[in-house]
């Protein structure tokens, strides 16, 4: 379980707001148990896995995506061949918010 607080609801399409208390965790608190010992099973193709081989989702109760990096990247990539259409809409919102973030940058350099 990486984070018990709850998380924000998402606002920006795509961006996941974690809770402050989270990233002003004390020091001593472990951090990183996540991604060596733990093992999850993924539920498309069953197999028992390390928790590395799984992706981030905040949506679900562990903080893992329900599916391991390749069932996901299979089912997204079978997602894209039936819906080429809002494939490539997503990909558009991703390279607009893309460039939204440089030019803001860019604009006030710190
Ligand atoms: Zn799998």
């Amino acid at each position: 379980m990486p984070c018990t607080h709850k998380i924000f609801p998402r606002k920006n399409l795509g961006l996941y707001l974690f809770s402050r208390l989270c990233t002003l965790r004390p020091s001593d608190t472990p951090v990183g148990p996540l991604m060596t010992t733990k093992t999850k099973r993924c539920s498309c193709c069953e197999q028992t896995l390390p928790i590395a081989e799984f992706g981030k989702n905040m949506q679900t109760p562990d903080g893992l995506s329900y599916y391991c990096r390749k069932c996901a990247y299979g089912k997204q990539q079978a997602y894209r061949k039936a819906n080429p259409e809002a494939a490539r809409a997503a990909r558009r919102r991703y390279l607009d918010k893309l460039k939204e973030r440089n030019r803001a940058r860019a604009e006030s350099p710190r």
